[in-house]
């Protein structure tokens, strides 16, 4: 069995093959140019590694999951230029005639993880990103959680505090949601500084405050039995043990889970996959 999967990021295409055991046998990554040119490439990968027999897609988006829907498989709304209304499983389809799996690209990384990674064994998990923006996936009794739309964690409103910091958010929907206090951007909007030259340990407080808060509501929401905390900002060293340390504050307690209390190493956890979780995602989705 041949399976391909794509990480189809809004910088990056990320795409592999695999025979479904958790390992990649072949992969190519290139940056996101046109719709054209890029579902191109990924095409001629393909080809070149094939034949599929299925295809797995985690998009950047939002996108549409209705299978219903006769926009299923594209690309709705999205600043990037070029993209909104693209049709990415039908462009896939043209050059690949295989069966095509379609999900976000954190929904894709919370399965990978789910299958071969840190929710092995978990009916109902989540997986966060916290890079240049925020985003997370949900598995719910064993599936990706989908819905009116599909969840975008990252747009969950916290406290802000204005007179602790009184930056105004870089979302440019809604200022100061969670991606718009606590993202990448956000950092460097704030601190003038991108996440890997900060060196102020204000910041990184603050930043811990804030991912703790939004875990928080999605732990509240979702009952997560773990979560997964991936992202090129979440990486930084020492930033997990901060957070780990408010959640059980801002809980207070109120869920009764050792979880949440001296397990909490145990529940908040980096990728077990790393930077591969989205395209192996990618490849369990075709599974
Ligand atoms: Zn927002």
């Amino acid at each position: 069995m041949i399976l391909g999967g794509i990480e189809a990021g809004g910088t990056r295409w990320n795409c592999a093959v695999g025979d479904g055991s958790g390992e990649i046998a072949a992969a190519e990554s290139f940056a996101t140019s046109s719709p054209a040119e890029t579902i191109g490439r990924a095409v001629s990968f393909f080809v070149a590694n094939g034949p599929l027999d299925a295809l797995g897609v985690g998009c950047f988006g939002p996108v549409e999951l209705d299978r219903s829907s006769p926009r299923w498989g594209r690309i709705t709304t999205t600043p990037k230029p070029g993209w909104s209304g693209t049709d990415v499983v039908a462009m896939l389809r043209t050059g690949l005639d295989v069966p095509i799996a379609f999900d976000t690209d954190v929904n894709a990384a919370a399965v990978g993880e789910a299958r071969w990674g840190a929710g092995r064994d978990l009916e109902t998990f989540a997986y966060v990103t916290v890079g240049t923006g925020i985003g997370g996936g949900v598995v719910a009794n064993g599936r990706p959680l989908h819905g009116l739309v599909h969840p975008e964690l990252g747009h969950v409103r916290i406290p802000h505090d204005r007179e602790r910091d009184p930056f105004p958010g870089s979302c440019p929907f809604h200022g100061d949601c969670w991606e718009g206090l606590a993202s990448g951007e956000a950092l460097r909007q704030r601190w003038g500084a991108r996440g890997e030259e900060l060196d102020r340990p204000e910041a990184w407080e603050l930043e811990a405050h804030y991912l703790a808060l939004g875990l928080a509501n999605l732990v509240l929401t979702l009952s997560p039995e773990r979560v997964v905390v991936g992202g090129g900002v979440a990486g930084t060293p020492g930033l997990l043990a901060l957070v780990r340390e408010r959640l059980p504050r801002i809980l207070a307690a109120y869920l009764d889970a050792p979880q949440l209390g001296p397990g909490i190493d145990d529940y908040l956890v980096a990728p077990e996959l790393g930077n591969r979780a989205g395209v192996l995602g990618a490849i369990a989705l075709a599974l």
